[in-house]
């Protein structure tokens, strides 16, 4: 044995408990009673306190890292640090919003090269898949990317067009042969043309400019294309809970579909959001305090079935916080380093237990990424894992991140849940010595 952790408290199989973990090469090895003799075998031995929690690792599978090509909106270096201190140990890349975009194996063999040796926790890359991109799309798989990322309105990236309705079918249709998940970005084009452009600094513009339907229209498309062609598809921050009882209903019909949502959605809302604070411009928008709770009942409900940062950042000036703008600033929210705790002040102050927010913010992201070996504490997974202090406070200090740019809307912010270890692999993460490893899939494991 490496490594025996003994927690009074460790969330295991969907409950908190005492146990004792022992690691060996990296691995998870046992997972016994906290009681049970010891016969560690010249192992280390950590000791928690019981104010403290031991949770698997976070899985983000939604992060945008810009490099290549915009190093100084993000990179690896700096975004898996990040992710370290905010409790991540896996994260996936976002295959838009980095130049090359991530849609052909040139591009992705561009950004293994630039993460590799740079990383601090485990990364794995999605790939894009725009118009005329089946066959590209079939290269990638091969080449290991964990699934596939795509539009149905304008991404703000000109080499990352949208598919149109009949795309969207087509690749589904393409994905299901190969066995891979379609990420969509559940916006519709010929929805947001029917509302006036956001213009100046009126956050209720901004709104208004892209309304519930937006989604709702997208989001039909979505569960129509899954439905017809048996393949798996997952909506990405889903933000307007008017979308749920689709996709409830989609479920119980059987269509593949999956969803997600964001620590904005959950924890913002419109009506607190003043003019011209374009840190809260993100696509689609954070909307009002009565949606948010909506999406909180669609998590408890399992119609939402996980959480991820949607980190997403830019050169400072493109949010355009001089004019406050939100026809022309940046959609995106950077909060990797602060999601777990940003979930979890607002799913304690709901009474909703540590171990339902380790289940969305770890087990399912993993599974959606088809990482067998990632999001729990059990015999055979890595030995990913986080300490915990779910009762400390922080006020969040925009020095304290180490996110490259430094907008954020949650600077000053008073949160629950303090991270004050994690291992990766059964090893302390070193800032000085980045031992992450780039992920790919697993050869077909039928
Ligand atoms: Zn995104």
């Amino acid at each position: 044995m490496d490594l025996v952790i003994r927690a009074r408290r460790a969330v295991i199989g969907g409950c908190e408990v005492p146990a004792t973990v022992s690691v060996r090469d990296g691995r998870i090895v046992a997972v016994r009673p906290y009681d049970e003799d010891l016969h560690p075998g010249g192992a280390e031995i950590t000791e928690l306190d019981d104010d403290v929690v031991l949770l698997p690792g976070m899985v983000d599978s939604h992060v945008h890292i810009n490099e290549p090509g915009h190093a100084e909106w993000e990179g690896f270096a700096g975004a898996t640090r990040a992710a370290a201190a905010g409790g991540i140990t896996t994260l996936v890349d976002m295959p838009v919003d980095s130049v090359p975009a991530t849609v052909s194996v040139e591009a992705l063999t561009a950004k293994r090269t630039v993460a590799a040796g740079r990383c601090h926790v485990d990364v794995g890359f999605w790939g894009g898949l725009i118009p005329g991109g089946i066959e590209v799309a079939a290269a990638l798989h091969r080449a290991g990317v964990l699934g596939f990322k795509c539009f149905l309105a304008d991404s703000g990236a000109p080499d990352f067009p949208p598919l149109s309705p009949d795309g969207l079918t087509e690749a589904m249709r393409a994905l299901r042969e190969l066995g891979a998940v379609l990420l969509v970005h559940a916006e519709s084009d010929a929805e947001i043309a029917k509302h006036p452009a956001a213009r100046g600094p009126s956050y209720a513009g901004f709104l208004r400019s892209r309304p519930p339907q937006v989604e709702e229209a997208a989001v039909a498309a979505v569960i129509d294309a899954a439905r017809v062609t048996g393949a798996r598809a997952h909506i990405v921050h889903l933000s307007s809970a008017t979308a749920l009882p689709l996709i409830a209903a989609a479920r119980r019909d059987g269509v593949r579909v999956t969803a997600e949502t964001c620590p904005h959605y959950l924890s913002l809302a419109a009506e607190q959001i003043p003019d011209g604070a374009t840190e809260y411009a993100c696509c689609p928008p954070i909307r009002e305090a009565a949606n948010r709770e909506r999406l909180w009942s669609g998590l408890a409900a399992g119609t939402l079935d996980l959480v991820v940062s949607d980190h997403s950042p830019c050169a400072a000036e493109l949010k355009h916080r001089d004019t406050g703008d939100f026809g022309t600033a940046w959609g995106g929210i950077s909060s990797l380093q602060l999601a777990l705790p940003i979930v979890w002040t607002e799913a304690r102050r709901r009474g909703i237990p540590l171990t339902e927010v380790a289940r969305w913010m770890s087990e399912r992201p993993a599974r959606l990424a088809g990482l067998p070996a990632k999001g729990r504490i059990a015999p055979g997974y890595d030995a990913d894992l986080c300490v915990f202090s779910p009762g400390e406070t922080f006020t969040v200090r925009v020095e304290d991140l180490h996110h490259r740019q430094p907008i954020t809307p949650y600077a000053g912010r008073r949160l629950h849940g303090v991270i004050q270890r994690t291992w990766l692999r059964g090893r302390d993460i070193d800032p000085a010595h980045p031992a992450g490893r780039l992920l790919t899939r697993l050869e077909d494991p039928s």
